[in-house]
């Protein structure tokens, strides 16, 4: 049998910058994330044994009371926020003098936030490619001005009147690159104004793409990931257009007995929330 590790599997910079910054506050009195830092259980077990514990913004103010006088130290993760939670925030810290924000936002998707704050305004659509209820989703919405619509398809695009507007396109970072493309083909038949930006990150692009052909090669695909991740979602679905027998799982007791009985060619990809020691534990069944 012949198992092939993609080579764009697992942790991505981004998550691996924030992953690191979060063990540096391991011994840090009063750490939060806000929001699981990654969606993986296995890791977020790990963090809570370290004493970091993931919260949500509705208990921010109620833990810093509880705390002081101590200082509590907040990690963003990496999908960002919305600009209002940003402000407020940023109020807290100023007002308490005791919020440490730890600001762990990818570039890439702080590039999305600037992309919307300065190109969109009364005379634009702001069409947003992405998970409508995706945290980073809500983040770059936040950041447009004027008339902004969360779509998913082509269909959608066709229920918006874009009459006498100026349609800007621009996509979650970690949706569907194939799908991305139709909608932008679309668009540009119908509005020559049209301005788009290809903002799916290149990991994500290279991921994608080099999963595709593995799982086009493979006669079964293991995609190893936690299943409230969207980028390990998005890369479940495009290998299984490929390549019937793939299977999503979380960690090497996930797959399925019988997952590789009769196939000679089986293809491994994981999402980028997805630490190494994980896919080390899959790998190991073939050794
Ligand atoms: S997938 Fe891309 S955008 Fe998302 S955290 Fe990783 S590097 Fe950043």
């Amino acid at each position: 049998m012949e198992i092939t590790l993609a080579k764009n599997a697992g942790f991505c910079p981004g998550v691996k910058r924030a992953v690191d910054k979060a063990l540096t506050y391991a011994t840090t009195k009063n750490t939060y994330t806000l929001g699981e830092l990654i969606h993986n259980p296995p890791f977020l077990k790990k963090l809570e044994e370290l004493g970091i514990r993931s919260i949500g913004f509705d208990e921010i103010e109620s833990v810093l009371n509880a705390i002081a006088p101590e200082t509590m130290h907040l990690i963003l993760r990496t999908h960002g926020i919305p600009l209002e939670q940003e402000r407020e925030l940023r109020t807290l810290a100023e007002k308490s003098g005791r919020l440490q924000i730890i600001d762990m936002t990818c570039p890439f998707v702080k590039s999305i936030h600037r992309i919307a704050e300065s190109n969109t305004s009364d005379q634009t659509v702001f069409l947003h490619f992405c998970h409508k209820d995706h945290p980073e989703a809500l983040g770059n919405m936040s950041y447009a001005k004027g008339e902004k619509y969360a779509i998913s398809s082509i269909e959608d695009i066709k229920l918006i009147n874009l009459d006498g507007k100026i349609p800007i396109l621009c996509s979650q970072t970690t949706e569907n690159l194939v799908e991305f493309k139709k909608i932008k083909n679309f668009l540009k038949n119908l509005y020559t104004n049209a301005i788009f930006f290809d903002t799916i990150c290149s990991v994500t692009e290279n991921r994608q793409t080099e999963a595709i052909a593995l799982a086009k090669a493979s006669d079964g695909m293991i995609v190893i990931g936690g299943k409230n991740s969207s980028n390990t979602k998005k890369l479940y679905q495009l290998c299984k257009e490929q390549c019937d027998e793939t299977v999503l799982v979380e960690s090497a007791s996930d797959i399925p007995k019988d997952f590789p009985v009769g196939k000679n060619k089986i293809g491994i990809t994981a999402g980028a929330s997805t630490p190494g020691d994980i896919i080390t534990e899959v790998l190991k069944l073939w050794k």
